[in-house]
């Protein structure tokens, strides 16, 4: 009789890619002031809460969700200008989505392609799903390089590219005429992932009803409601029919549904607290550019990049004065000695310039 096989281990069964990766990073902000992770630092406006309280505790959390979410769908496009040809699609928020889309093209040596510095998720999901990632390096400035954009689509033919505008960690957003060159040049689809449109002046929803290839995706974690995990896709009907064979059933919960619903109908509220992130956006840079030796990145977003000599130990000194934000400078050879702050409200601002300025001081 033939032994038993050694029983698996993880390192015998999981996939070596799997094995090397390591697990997105969550820091620990008990205690702290907040300001990594762009979350909007508002609580819900008045009333509201108590509406939502009751709202929920009549939500029928005992049943399946509404499994195509119609009347939040609804409520999307009474918020938003989805053009009416097109199709929603929504996910447990966006990375949800940027998962099923790599799901639904991953044939064996299939390229998912992004910029470089930009979302570590498009790189993450690339992996999970056995696509081959690539990318395009931006300029020093975060600019996009057009023609080496195009160079790129060119010699890795990508089923997939995600192009975040404004662009995660940096804040700049894109042109639209580059980003119509792309969608030509683009052999797969093109995903403009709007993540951060509340807080600057562009809008791309009106480009899947004009380009085939073309999808935009937004997410509702930036404007108040990081915690309900919310992201949606907009596109024509047959690609977003194909993609929802992939989307697991009942994959945006009750609570979420009932209270994303009923949010969205306030969107004026929303809008009004990014407006005041925006403006307080310029505020905070003022602040930042006022500390010597400092460089404040440009930014239609609800954080800032900033670069400051020390950077690794400044990160360290906000976080030993309570203020957290991310620590990007090791994330690639362009974001060199870079901090990203998410705004926050005016006091958490001024907490965390007084800390910054302390944390130099300290330096010496
Ligand atoms: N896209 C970009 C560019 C992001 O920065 C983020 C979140 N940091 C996401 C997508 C994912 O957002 P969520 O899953 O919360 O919708």
């Amino acid at each position: 009789m033939s032994a038993h096989p050694a029983p698996a281990t993880p390192q015998s069964l999981i996939r070596p890619e799997v094995l090397a990766l390591s697990a997105y990073h969550v820091a620990d902000a008990s205690g702290m002031v907040k300001l990594d992770a762009m979350e909007n630092p508002y609580p819900l406006p008045e009333g509201l809460a108590a509406e939502l309280g009751a709202l929920l505790g009549a939500a029928p959390i005992n049943r399946y969700p509404a499994a195509d979410a119609q009347a939040l769908k609804d409520a999307i496009r009474r918020a938003l200008d989805v053009p009416a040809g097109c199709d929603i699609l929504l996910g447990n928020g966006s990375d949800e989505i940027i998962q099923l889309l790599a799901m639904a093209v991953a044939r064996p040596g299939a390229v998912l392609a992004s910029i470089d510095p930009t979302f570590v998720m498009f790189r993450m999901i690339a992996t999970f799903t056995g696509m081959r990632y690539a990318s395009c390096p931006l300029r020093a400035d975060f600019s996009l390089d057009l023609d080496a954009v195009l160079r790129m689509l060119e010699a890795e033919r990508p089923a997939l590219v995600f192009l975040p505008t404004p662009n995660n960690p940096t804040g700049n957003p894109f042109a639209r005429a580059d980003i119509e060159r792309i969608a030509a040049a683009t052999p797969g689809l093109l995903v403009v992932d709007e993540a951060y449109y509340a807080f600057g002046d562009s809008s791309f929803l009106d480009l899947p009803a004009r380009l085939p290839n073309v999808l935009v995706m937004r997410t509702f974690s930036k404007l108040g409601m990081a915690g309900l995990r919310l992201g949606f896709l907009v596109g024509a009907p047959a690609w977003l029919a194909e993609l929802d064979k992939l989307r697991l059933p009942y994959n945006v919960n009750v609570l979420t549904q009932v209270a994303a619903t009923r949010l969205l109908d306030s969107y004026d509220a929303l809008a009004a607290q990014a407006a005041t992130l925006r403006a307080d956006r310029s505020k905070l840079a003022d602040a930042l550019r006022a500390i010597p030796g400092t460089e404040v990145f440009p930014s239609d977003a609800n954080f800032l990049l900033f670069r400051i000599p020390r950077a690794a130990a400044l990160f360290d000194g906000l976080a030993a004065r309570g203020v957290l934000v991310k620590n990007v400078s090791r994330a690639h050879p362009l974001l060199a000695d870079c901090l990203r702050v998410t705004v926050g409200t005016p006091a958490e601002n001024v907490r965390f310039v007084a800390a910054l300025r302390e944390a130099v001081a300290d330096l010496g």
